[in-house]
């Protein structure tokens, strides 16, 4: 099977292909979507950790454990 070179991003794609990994296709010549890309026209807003939406007891928790932790680091000398 012929492979063609993509002119877009050099990249050797197999001759069935219709488009490129970066979203270049051949069929049109233009360049298209990426694949596997974040989609357009979504912003996806990360702007919201959930670290400030933990449960007090799993906070409490975790104290606990790092001060054990310390404890007994402390005993240890
Ligand atoms: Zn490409």
């Amino acid at each position: 099977m012929a492979t063609k070179r993509c002119p877009n991003c050099n990249l050797v794609n197999p001759g069935s292909g219709v488009t490129c990994d970066c979203g270049y296709s051949f069929s049109s010549g233009t360049l298209g979507r990426p694949l596997d890309l974040s989609k357009p026209g979504d912003p996806a807003p990360m702007t919201a950790p959930h670290a400030s939406n933990l449960p007090v007891r799993v906070l409490i928790w975790l104290l606990v454990v790092a001060a054990a932790v310390v404890i007994k680091v402390a005993l240890r000398r």
